[in-house]
């Protein structure tokens, strides 16, 4: 057991802090400066355009992950379902609607700020759910705004250059509506240097990740979970590069001593669905304990984008949009899976059947199963929930995790090189 072993920090968390604060307290200002303008997005969506156009981007799922981080979330959902919002819906936007009707947000006690930005837009892309397009509209309505979305083709094996030129075909429709609805005009060269940006933050964080391939794994899961924020809230600002490029350089320097997450690491195993988010210190706890660093997730990768090489910038962004995993079928969904297996030689997988997230949940058509049976994987599946803890029971889950643990060591290592073999779904 890892107990006795002491947990050593990240000490970019510290700049980290500071990063988060100067980004909120600048959405703040944003907000209420006339001359300027705040556009929200969802979190895989076409932000280097706002950013582009010059607005300041704020992310409403973020907000709904720290609603859940602060255990807040199931008081909030009533009030959502009051107004006419399924419980069973996605948690974050009903927690996040509920805290609008109530007037709370934790960002009002972290930064001293009134809550999320007033919206001068809303900008979606059903990449990766339908329900961030209501979750918006709503926004939208209480607000006031314009709601602009993008609607891509969804499920997708392979990725055809058809798809992309589609969906190339909608960002451009959507910098036209900008330009008429806010008499703005895109600078020349103004995207391709957000996308470069964008692209280049993208990579330092999947270097970033893919240190964790290092016997300990230099982090985890769970430190990913905070690190991974400037990929997603600052994508295509010079502040996100240089955060990752100091983060990268740590990360180097644990691989060089030998550092781990989990100095004591017994077993290493892959995390694929969204968080439990009320629950992260807890299960993150009891994996350390156990000796267990989930060294690899879908989450983490999600904003692991691949390299903009110059040329079009809005091909780049189509092809990365309809790229992303969740976006995909359950056959590119499960090759991925076995692939991050092999790279990060893991040893189990830990699926989280998230209740009301459906579409980042991915042990409900068999994969577990057949990733367990026909691939001697050694699989755990986590009933809980992203953000309403009514639906996680932490008792049995430390239980199931117990469990998992012992049948990890009862197995011991699969060999992880037989995986790369192909198994249809
Ligand atoms: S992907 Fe899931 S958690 Fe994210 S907005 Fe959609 S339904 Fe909610």
């Amino acid at each position: 057991m890892s107990g006795t072993a002491k947990r050593i920090e990240i000490q970019a968390a510290q700049r980290l802090k500071t990063l988060m604060r100067d980004y909120f307290l600048d959405l703040d200002e944003a907000a209420r400066d006339p001359a300027r303008r705040v556009a929200w997005c969802t979190s895989v969506g076409p932000c280097e355009i706002l950013v582009a156009f010059g607005f300041a981007t704020y992310f409403p799922e973020n907000h709904g992950a720290l609603l859940g981080a602060k255990k807040i979330s199931h008081q909030l959902i009533p009030y959502a379902v009051s107004a006419g919002y399924c419980a069973e819906s996605c948690s974050y936007m009903n927690s996040d609607i509920g805290a609008a009707i109530r007037g709370v947000s934790p960002l009002q006690d972290a930064y001293g700020v009134g809550g999320p930005p007033k919206p001068d837009l809303l900008v979606y892309s059903t990449n990766q759910c339908r329900e961030v397009q209501d979750w918006f509209n709503f926004f939208g309505r209480r607000h006031d705004a314009p709601v602009l979305g993008v609607c891509p083709p969804t499920h997708l094996g392979d990725v055809t250059p058809a798809h992309v030129a589609f969906v190339r075909g909608e960002l451009a429709g959507l910098i036209e509506r900008i330009e008429s609805q806010f008499g703005l005009k895109l600078a020349p060269g103004k995207l391709e240097e957000t996308v470069a940006r964008s692209s280049q933050a993208s990579t330092l964080w999947r270097r970033v990740l893919e240190t964790a391939g290092a016997r300990p794994a230099t982090l985890s899961f769970w430190d990913g979970l905070i690190h991974m924020a400037p990929v997603i809230l600052m994508r295509g600002s010079p502040a996100a590069v240089a955060y990752y490029r100091e983060l990268l350089a740590e990360m180097h320097d644990r691989v060089a001593q030998g550092v781990g997450a989990v100095p004591k690491e017994r077993f290493r195993v892959y995390w694929e669905g969204m968080p439990v988010w009320p629950r992260v210190r807890d299960l993150s706890e009891k994996c350390f304990d156990l000796g267990v660093s989930v060294a690899a997730s879908t989450y983490c990768n999600s904003w692991a984008f691949d390299e903009y090489d110059g040329g079009d910038p809005l091909e780049w962004m189509a092809r990365t949009s309809i790229s992303i995993f969740i976006n995909r079928d359950e056959a590119t969904k499960q090759a991925f899976l076995l692939e991050m297996m092999r790279r990060y030689e893991l040893d189990g997988i830990i699926f989280h059947n998230a209740r009301t997230c459906p579409n980042n949940t991915n042990s409900r058509f068999g994969m577990a199963q057949r990733l367990r049976d026909r691939c001697g994987l050694a699989v755990l599946v986590i009933d809980g929930d992203l953000s309403d803890q009514r639906f996680f029971s932490t008792a049995q889950t430390m239980t199931n995790l117990e469990a998992f643990v012992e049948q990890l060591e009862a197995r011991r290592r699969p060999a992880c090189a037989a995986l790369v073999e192909e198994v249809a779904p």
